[in-house]
C-alpha cells in the first residue's frame, strides 16, 4: 500500500500537534465532537431535501467508547462519513476554517492560545495518540474506506468493508511518561467531565461505553 504525504502546511500543523507542550491536551476531545456533529448536521440537511433518506432522531448520536486494555479511544458518530476523495481532502491537507489560522507564521509563535480559542481541528488527535485510524462510509458511496496515519510520515487509504454510514475514529493513545498520563483520557469522569466543559451545547446525544478489562 502507498503511504501518501500530507501536504507541507498540514505537516507542520501536524508537527506541531505530535509535539505538543500545551497543557491542555483534552481539548482533542472537543474538535472530534465538534466534528461528529457537523458531520451529523450534514446528514440531516441532506435528508431534508433528499426523500430518499430519513432522518430518525435517534438514529443519529456520537458513541465515545474507552479500551482500557487496547488503550484506545473510538469516536463515532452516525454523520454523513466521506468519500475516498473526502478523506483525501479534508484530512490530508489543512481544512478550512479553524486550522487556517495556522498559516500564520506569527499566530503560530503564540500557538498555545490559538489551540484553546480556535481549535486546530482532526490533527489535535495527534497530541495524544501515536496512531489515528479512521473507519468512514460516506452516504453517497458503496464502499467504505479506512484512512491511518501514524504521525508525520504520512497516510495511508484503503477500501474498507463498513456496512453504516457514519465515522469511526480511533486514537491509539501516546504512552504514558512521567509528566503525563494519557491514560487519564480512559477515565469515564475524566471523559464526562471534559464533554461537559467543551462540548454541553452539542445537539445530539453523546453515549459513552468505558470497557474496564
Ligand atoms: P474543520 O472542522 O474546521 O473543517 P477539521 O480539521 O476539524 O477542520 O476537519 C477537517 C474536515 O474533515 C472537516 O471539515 C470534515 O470535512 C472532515 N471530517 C472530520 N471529521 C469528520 C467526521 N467525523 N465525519 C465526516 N467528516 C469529517
Ligand atoms: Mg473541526
Amino acid at each position: 500500500m502507498v503511504k501518501k504525504q500530507f501536504e507541507a502546511e498540514s505537516k507542520r500543523l501536524l508537527d506541531m500537534m505530535i509535539h505538543s507542550i500545551y497543557s491542555q491536551k483534552e481539548i482533542f476531545i472537543r474538535e472530534l465532537i465538534s466534528n461528529s456533529s457537523d458531520a451529523i448536521d450534514k446528514m440531516y440537511y441532506k435528508a431534508l431535501t433528499d426523500d430518499s433518506l430519513t432522518f430518525e432522531k435517534d438514529d443519529y448520536f456520537i458513541k465515545i467508547s474507552a479500551d482500557k486494555v487496547k488503550r484506545t479511544l473510538t469516536i463515532k458518530d452516525t454523520g454523513i462519513g466521506m468519500t475516498q476523495d473526502e478523506l483525501e481532502e479534508n484530512l490530508g491537507t489543512i481544512a478550512k476554517s479553524g486550522s487556517l489560522a495556522f498559516k500564520n507564521e506569527n499566530e503560530i509563535k503564540d500557538g498555545h492560545d490559538i489551540i484553546g480559542q480556535f481549535g486546530v481541528g482532526f490533527y489535535s488527535a495527534f497530541m495524544v495518540a501515536d496512531a489515528v485510524t479512521v473507519y468512514t462510509k460516506s452516504v453517497s458511496d458503496e464502499t467504505g474506506y479506512k484512512w491511518e496515519s501514524t504521525g508525520a510520515d504520512g497516510y495511508t487509504v484503503e477500501p474498507f468493508d463498513k456496512k453504516e454510514v457514519g465515522t469511526e475514529i480511533i486514537l491509539t493513545l501516546k504512552e504514558n511518561t512521567e509528566e503525563e498520563s494519557y491514560d487519564d483520557f480512559l477515565e469515564e469522569f475524566r471523559l464526562k467531565q471534559v464533554i461537559k466543559k467543551y462540548s454541553d451545547f452539542i445537539r445530539y446525544p453523546i453515549k459513552m461505553d468505558v470497557t474496564e478489562r
